[in-house]
C-alpha cells in the first residue's frame, strides 16, 4: 500500500492507460498524492511524438528520480525507446503500462480485488483463491489489512473458475497475496491440486498463476512442476519473489525462505519444463543490506536469469519493523538500484532475443494501441500483433505467430 504520484503526457489513449493504472492501484489500496516528494513511487507515463518531447520526458524522469524513492517510467517512449532512459543514467523501472500496478509495491504481496470475489474483465477472469498469507515480513504493511491466510475449499474455487469460464473467460488469473500457501491453514498446501482441477474444466482457456512466495512453493515444487508439465491450459509461468540473494538480509526481512530454496525451485521447473518464464522481485537497499549482500543479489540474478524482474528500491512503510531500522543513504540505494536495473535489462533482452524466429501459440487478451492486440504465449510472455484487423485476429482468439522482434518489454509477432 503505497503513496503514488502519476504524471501523464501525450494523447487521449495514453491518458486512458493512466486511468486504468489508477483504477487498479486504487483497488489494490494505494493512495494518490499530488507532489512527487510525498510519494513512495512516482509514475511517469511518457509520450514520444517529437524530439523535443523526448528531451522533456528525459528531463522530467531525471527530476522525478531525484524527488522520490522509486520511479516507474511507462508509456510510448518507454516502450519504443526504453534504452534512452538507461543511456541518460536515469534510475527507473522502465515497463509496460500493464505491469505498473504490480510494480507499485515495497516488495509486498499484491492485495486481491477489494471484496476478494471473481471479476470478469473482457476475456480475463480474475479469481482470488484466498486472502492473507503465512508470513510476517518486517517491511510489509499489506499484512495489516489482509491478515493470516484464509483458504476456501478447493471445490468452492473450482466452481468460481467454472462460472468465469462459462461467462466467457479465456484467461483465468489466479490471485492472492501468496497463492503458494493456499490450503496451508487447513493443514496442507493445495495449489497444485486446485490447478489440476481447474484445468479439468471443459473449454478452451488458459490459466495464469499469481504471486507465490518461495517458502510455500518450495515444499510442493515437484508436484507443482508436474501439474504445469501435464496441463497445456496452464501458462508455464511462476512469480516467486526472492527479494534478496543474501540469507542474512532475507532473515532481517523475515522472508521465511533461504536463497537455496529459491534456486531449488528454479532447478525443479527447469527439469520439468523446456520453455517457461521465471518472474521474481528484488528489494534493493534494505536497511541492513551491505555491499556484499547486494553483490550476492546481483550474482543470483545472473545465475537464475529470470525473464521477468521487478526491482524495487526500499522505502519505509509506517508502522512496520523495517521502518525503525537505520536506513541506507539515498545515493547508495540509487546506485544499487541502477546497477540492478541495468543488469535486468540485459537479462530480459536476452530472453526476448532467443524468441525471435520461433513460432508460438498466443492467446489474444486485449485490444492494444491503434490496430494492435495484446497477446500472451505459452509461457505468459507478452506478444503484440500489429494490423490485427488485416490478419482477422480478435480478442479471445488463439493464434500461431512468428516472433519477428521485440522492444524492451514485449515481443512482436506475425500470424503464420
Ligand atoms: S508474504 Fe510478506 S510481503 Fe506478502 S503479504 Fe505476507 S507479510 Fe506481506
Amino acid at each position: 500500500m503505497a503513496r503514488y504520484h502519476i504524471e501523464t503526457y501525450g494523447c487521449t489513449s495514453n491518458r486512458g492507460e493512466s486511468r486504468q493504472i489508477e483504477r487498479r492501484l486504487r483497488d489494490a489500496g494505494h493512495h494518490r498524492v499530488e507532489g512527487a516528494e510525498e510519494a513512495d513511487v512516482a509514475i511517469l507515463n511518457t509520450c514520444t511524438v517529437v524530439e523535443k518531447t523526448e528531451r522533456n520526458m528525459l528531463r522530467r524522469a531525471e527530476e522525478l528520480g531525484d524527488e522520490t524513492a522509486d520511479l516507474i517510467v511507462t508509456g510510448c517512449m518507454a516502450l519504443a525507446q526504453g534504452e534512452e532512459f538507461r543511456d541518460a543514467d536515469v534510475d527507473a523501472d522502465v515497463i509496460h503500462w500493464d505491469e505498473v500496478p504490480e510494480a507499485v509495491t515495497n516488495g509486498e504481496c499484491p492485495t486481491t480485488t477489494p471484496d476478494a470475489e471473481p471479476i470478469l474483465d473482457g476475456v480475463i477472469g480474475i479469481l482470488p483463491i484466498a486472502r492473507g498469507c503465512m508470513s510476517d515480513c518486517s517491511y510489509c504493511i499489506t499484512k495489516k489489512a489482509t491478515g493470516k491466510i484464509d483458504s476456501p475449499p478447493v471445490e468452492e474455487n473450482v466452481e468460481k473458475a467454472r462460472a468465469l469460464v462459462h461467462a466467457g473467460a479465456k484467461e483465468l488469473r489466479i490471485t492472492g497475496q501468496d497463492t503458494g500457501v493456499y490450503g496451508w491453514d487447513d493443514g496442507e498446501r493445495k495449489l497444485h491440486e486446485l490447478l489440476d482441477r481447474i484445468c479439468d474444466i471443459e473449454g478452451d482457456f488458459r490459466v495464469r498463476v499469481g504471486m507465490a512466495n518461495p517458502k510455500g512453493v518450495h515444499g510442493i515444487r515437484e508436484e507443482l512442476a508436474e501439474v504445469f508439465a501435464e496441463n497445456e491450459k496452464l501458462y508455464n509461468f511462476i512469480h516467486a519473489p526472492v527479494q534478496s540473494g543474501s540469507d542474512d538480509v532475507l532473515g532481517d526481512m523475515r522472508r521465511q525462505h533461504q536463497v537455496s530454496e529459491y534456486v531449488e525451485i528454479v532447478e525443479t521447473f527447469d527439469e520439468y519444463l523446456d520453455y517457461w518464464t521465471l518472474s521474481t522481485d528484488f528489494i534493493v537497499g534494505f536497511p541492513t543490506e551491505e555491499e556484499e549482500d547486494h553483490a550476492q543479489s546481483m550474482a543470483l540474478l545472473r545465475e537464475t536469469r529470470p525473464e521477468k524482474i521487478n526491482v524495487t528500491r526500499f522505502s519505509k512503510r509506517p508502522g512496520t519493523d523495517a521502518a525503525d531500522m537505520k536506513g541506507l543513504g539515498g545515493q547508495v540505494k540509487k546506485d544499487r538500484s541502477k546497477a540492478m536495473t541495468d543488469l535486468k535489462m540485459d537479462v530480459v533482452a536476452e530472453a526476448y532475443d532467443d524468441m525471435v524466429g520461433e513460432t508460438h501459440e498466443v492467446l489474444v487478451v486485449e485490444e492494444g494501441t491503434g490496430d494492435s492486440v495484446k497477446c500472451y504465449d505459452e509461457a505468459y510472455r507478452q506478444v503484440i500483433v500489429q494490423n490485427a484487423d488485416d490478419h482477422g485476429v480478435e480478442v479471445g482468439d488463439f493464434v500461431d505467430v512468428e516472433i519477428t522482434g521485440h522492444s524492451t518489454v514485449y515481443a512482436f509477432g506475425e500470424p503464420v
